[in-house]
C-alpha cells in the first residue's frame, strides 16, 4: 500500500477577525509538533497575509478557500492561483458552499483544480452529494460523476498530486456527520474509480472525510482503510478541538 501520510485542513470559511485568526493559528502552529500529519490552515482572503506571517517557519502550511482558473486580466473579484502560490501551498476548489452559491459546475470545479496545480498548489477538491441523492442510492454514482470530472480536467498525471475530499452535504455544519462505515464506502468508490485508470494515482492519492468532524469522531474516520485526513469546518475555528483532530491523525 502506498505510504499517504495523513492531512488535517482547517477550513475557516468567512469566519474569525483578523486578530482572532492571528491567535488562532499562532496557537495551533504553538501546538503541532510537526511530524508525521500534514496540517494546512485555510483562513479567508484577507487573513491569508497576516496569518503566513504567524505561519512562517513553523510546520503549518497555509490554503486559500478558492481560486480562480485565470492566470491573470480582467477577472474582478478573483484571486489567481499564481497570486496564492506567493502565500499558499494549498487551495480548496469546489467546496459545496462555492457549487451551491456561485454554481460552480463539476466542470469548473475541475479546471479550479487544474490551474491550482499548474501554479504549484496543491488543490483539496471537494464532492458530496446531496441528502436527496444519498436517499435515492445514488451517492457512490453522483460522487463518481464529480470526481471524473476533476480527473479529466487534471488528467493522468495531475491526478497523483491533487486531494480529494469527500463532504456530503448534509453532513456539513449540520452536526450530523456520516458514520466512518459510510463515509469509507464512498472514499472507497473514490480510490477504485481513480484506480481504474491509474492505479499508481489511485493507492498515492489522498482523500479526506468532511462533514461534522470534530475531536469525538476523528479517530473512527482515521482507522479507516481509505480515508487520509480530514476537512474541518467548525471545529478547526477552537485551537483545543482542532489540535485534538491533528492528535487522531498521528
Ligand atoms: C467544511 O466546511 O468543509 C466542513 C466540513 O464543515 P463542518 O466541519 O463544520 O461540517
Amino acid at each position: 500500500m502506498a505510504d499517504r501520510t495523513p492531512l488535517i485542513a482547517g477550513n475557516w470559511k468567512m469566519n474569525l477577525e483578523e486578530w482572532q485568526a492571528v491567535e488562532l493559528a499562532g496557537s495551533i502552529a504553538d501546538g503541532f509538533k510537526g511530524t508525521g500529519v500534514d496540517v494546512v490552515l485555510c483562513p479567508p482572503f484577507p487573513w491569508l497575509v497576516p496569518v503566513a506571517a504567524v505561519l512562517q517557519g513553523t510546520p503549518v502550511a497555509l490554503g486559500a478557500q478558492d481560486c480562480s482558473t485565470e492566470t491573470a486580466g480582467a477577472y474582478t473579484g478573483q484571486v489567481s492561483p499564481a497570486m496564492l502560490n506567493a502565500l499558499c501551498s494549498y487551495v480548496i476548489v469546489g467546496h459545496s458552499e462555492r457549487r451551491r452559491d456561485c454554481c460552480e459546475s463539476n466542470e469548473l470545479v475541475g479546471q479550479k483544480a487544474n490551474a491550482a496545480l499548474a501554479a504549484g498548489l496543491t488543490p483539496i477538491a471537494c464532492v458530496g452529494e446531496a441528502l436527496d441523492i444519498r436517499d435515492a442510492g445514488q451517492a457512490i454514482s453522483w460522487v463518481e460523476e464529480q470526481v471524473d470530472a476533476i480527473a479529466s480536467a487534471v488528467g493522468a498525471e495531475g491526478v497523483a498530486r491533487i486531494v480529494i475530499a469527500y463532504e456530503p452535504i448534509w453532513a456539513i455544519g449540520t452536526g450530523r456527520s456520516a458514520t466512518p462505515d459510510d463515509a469509507e464506502d464512498v472514499v472507497a468508490a473514490i480510490r477504485a474509480r481513480v484506480s481504474a485508470t491509474n492505479a499508481t494515482a489511485g493507492a498515492q492519492l489522498r482523500i479526506l472525510y468532511g462533514g461534522s468532524a470534530n475531536a469525538e469522531n476523528a479517530a473512527a474516520y482515521l482507522a479507516t482503510a481509505n480515508i487520509d485526513g480530514l476537512l474541518v469546518g467548525g471545529a478547526s475555528l477552537k485551537a483545543d478541538s482542532f489540535l485534538e483532530i491533528v492528535s487522531a491523525a498521528i
